[in-house]
């Protein structure tokens, strides 16, 4: 069902009809899952979400930049229409079907390197990474693993360890599996000035010799550009040196592409924008099907058949209707102008927050690829985080009817992952609520 594409305001957002809902749900939800913006969605389209209020929402958030491909998209509803009226599940590993083969050949196809490549379908992001350890492990008979500062790997139990912030992710519920080591990010903003890609990947090579030792570690996982982290970029040559280092290893490179990935920043992954850098494994989720849970392990064939059979698998993974949003998704994106669209969008978002940046001395950075950008607040003139106003100005947006996220080790980062599919008009209505926040506060 279409809605128009236009920011409406009723009530108060949250308003009456929500904070009913919101009292229901505080007496039957745990509290262990929190709310950023509590509006109870009724109806979503395109970049508009409608809340039972009857406001209407400019998305820039996309439930974590699941529905890049734009909310309810004809072609992906069609696809998971038709496949619930055929069949709902039988499980790939006891009789397979189709949409599970097809969907590993897009992958294979649109993932970075040249080699042969194979693929395996799990339910979150989490449990894909998880999976890539395992295969990791088992392909290089070694058990350490690398993970770097600021990244974001999941919210399992190993995945928690994984993570760089302890709280909110890992706190209270240890013991976290050992085995997982944390090496310094290349965080252009925050690191030495002039520290190229090189340099930064050196100084983390360093120390992951010196801590862990190159021939114990099965795999090391990075994020090409990290999320949860707030965007951070990695100066250039820094994947492409970490890349070789564990080519000559024996690592297996893993690129965690779970937020990254899938169109998000003008590439299917965002790893191509490195030239020379080719991961062994690539773990998708969020944006692959259009809202449906569905991840994947994607890489070296012979790195993806280490594993023997039976050892990988899950009973609702690759289920068919996300499998049928997976290829609607992949095939549209294949078909039509969703990459460059995404490319636009960046230069629009990053063209209008640089010109803030000139005016209000609280922005420290704008920065990000494609429709991926953001924002990091510091206390002028110097780099000390601002959460402060990045706190204000999430507030001000979502009480204007923009659902913004937040983001950064720090807290002070927003972060802006817009469905493909918004228009121009909407972008600059979503900006102007954004910039006069800014105006509001200083
Ligand atoms: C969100 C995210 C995950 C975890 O995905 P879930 O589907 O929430 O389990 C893993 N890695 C990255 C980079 C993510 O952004």
């Amino acid at each position: 069902m279409s809605l128009e594409q236009k920011r409406i305001l009723n009530t108060v957002i949250p308003g009456p009809k929500s904070a009913e809902l919101q009292k229901r749900r505080s007496a039957a939800v745990s509290s262990g899952v929190g709310t950023m913006l509590p509006a109870f969605i009724e109806q979503a389209h395109g970049a508009i979400l409608k809340d039972v209020d009857g406001n209407q929402l400019i998305d820039l958030g996309t439930g974590i930049g699941v529905v890049t491909i734009g909310h309810t998209n004809e072609g992906v509803v069609d696809a998971v229409q038709k496949q619930v009226a055929a069949f709902t599940h039988t499980l790939f590993t006891v009789t397979p079907y189709e949409k599970y083969v097809r969907a590993a050949e897009l992958l294979i196809k649109h993932s970075p390197g040249s080699f042969a490549k194979k693929a395996a379908f799990f339910n979150s992001g989490a449990e894909a990474v998880e999976n890539a350890v395992k295969i990791a492990r088992r392909a290089t008979g070694r058990h350490e693993i690398a993970v770097f500062d600021h990244a974001y790997h999941g919210r399992t139990s190993l995945t928690m360890a994984m993570n760089f912030k302890a709280h909110p992710y890992a706190t209270g519920f240890g013991p976290l599996p050992g085995s997982v080591n944390h090496a310094p990010m290349s965080y252009p903003f925050r690191d030495p000035e002039g520290l190229t890609g090189e340099q930064a990947a050196a100084r983390a090579i360093t120390y992951l010799e010196k801590r862990v030792g190159a021939t114990q570690l099965a795999a090391l996982f990075i994020e090409p550009i990290q999320g949860e982290a707030g965007f951070i970029v990695p100066a250039p040559g820094f994947l492409r040196t970490l890349g070789a280092w564990c080519k000559e290893n024996g690592i297996v490179m893993v690129a965690d592409e779970v937020q990254s990935g899938m169109a998000r920043t003008g590439k299917w992954f965002a790893s191509q924008w490195e030239e020379g850098f080719e991961p062994d494994l690539v773990t998708v989720a969020k944006g692959i099907a259009g809202g449906m849970p569905l991840s994947g392990v994607v890489g070296r064939a012979e790195i993806m058949d280490a594993a023997h059979a039976g050892g990988l698998g899950g009973t609702f993974g690759g289920s068919p209707t996300a499998l049928a949003a997976a290829v609607a998704v992949m095939e549209q994106f294949e078909q039509g102008n969703w990459l460059n669209r995404a490319t636009e969008i960046g230069e629009l978002i990053s063209t209008r927050l640089n010109d803030m940046k000139t005016k209000f001395p609280v922005i420290g950075e704008v920065r990000g690829v494609g429709a991926m950008q953001a924002v990091e607040f510091i206390e002028p003139g110097t780099l000390n985080p601002n959460q402060a106003v990045s706190d204000a100005m999430l507030k001000h947006c979502h009480s204007n009817g923009v659902v913004l996220l937040n983001a950064g080790t720090y807290s002070n980062v927003i972060r802006m992952l817009p469905p493909l599919s918004i228009s121009d008009e909407l972008l600059h209505d979503a900006l102007d609520v954004f910039e006069q926040g800014l105006a509001s506060l200083s």
